[in-house]
């Protein structure tokens, strides 16, 4: 499995824009999955271009939660491939027209390998992705909790990578079991986790691609 980390609040290239926002492209199981989409179409398909992903190479796109920094580049992205699966969080109700949109509430199958934690809190989905050990968990903002999140991800198998934003996250001792940390976008105590869990660590940034054994 491999994720490339689109938008995002920093960048690690020169060539990407750094913006407020996240998006990332996942990679497994033979689908090419963008997971939310930034907070402007423009920069969310400028760094897509530069980084070699097509629009039209993206199959499936699921959205965490309905906030701007997540959403506001989807209708573009959709103007350039109309062909796609839009999963999206079932609170949410301003979703733009798409092929085929599927509301999440409760947990679900995606595909081979491929799960959402369903809609926690009424605010927000995770995605999850088998893996070595167990499930590569990929998440937005965090805003139903990663205690809760990593408590629903235990149902697909032990949660062995996170990544994505944690927001106000404090909780650091559920970190331990994990064996890879890429906390970025609005997390707020980064240093804190990081100074906690060097080895496990890993920076987040446009441009950042993570490459997890399969499971
Ligand atoms: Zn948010
Ligand atoms: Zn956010």
């Amino acid at each position: 499995m491999r994720i490339t980390i689109v938008y995002d609040n920093q960048t690690r290239r020169d060539d990407l824009r750094a913006d407020w926002g996240f998006a990332c492209l996942v990679e497994a199981f033979g689908r090419r999955i963008l997971f939310d989409a930034g907070a402007k179409g423009h920069i969310l398909l400028g760094n897509m271009e530069k980084l070699g992903i097509a629009p039209a190479s993206v199959d499936t796109v699921f959205i965490s939660h309905g906030h701007w920094d997540h959403t506001g580049g989807l209708t573009d992205l959709l103007r350039r491939n109309t062909d796609v699966k839009l999963y999206v969080p079932a609170s949410w109700r301003d979703y733009p027209e798409a092929e085929e949109v599927i509301r999440v509430a409760d947990p679900l199958e995606i595909g081979d390998g491929i799960r959402s934690t369903g809609e926690l809190e009424s605010v927000e989905q995770s995605l999850l992705i088998e893996m070595e050990g167990g499930v590569a968990v990929i998440v937005g903002c965090s805003h139903s909790g990663v205690v809760n999140i990593l408590r629903a991800a235990e149902s697909a198998g032990k949660p062995r990578a996170l990544i994505g934003g944690l927001h106000r996250f404090n909780q650091f001792d559920v970190l331990a079991g994990l064996g890879l940390i890429c906390a970025t976008h609005c997390t707020a105590h980064k240093d804190e986790i990081q100074r906690r869990y060097p080895d496990t660590w890993t920076d987040g940034g446009a441009g950042q691609i993570i490459e997890l054994p399969d499971g």
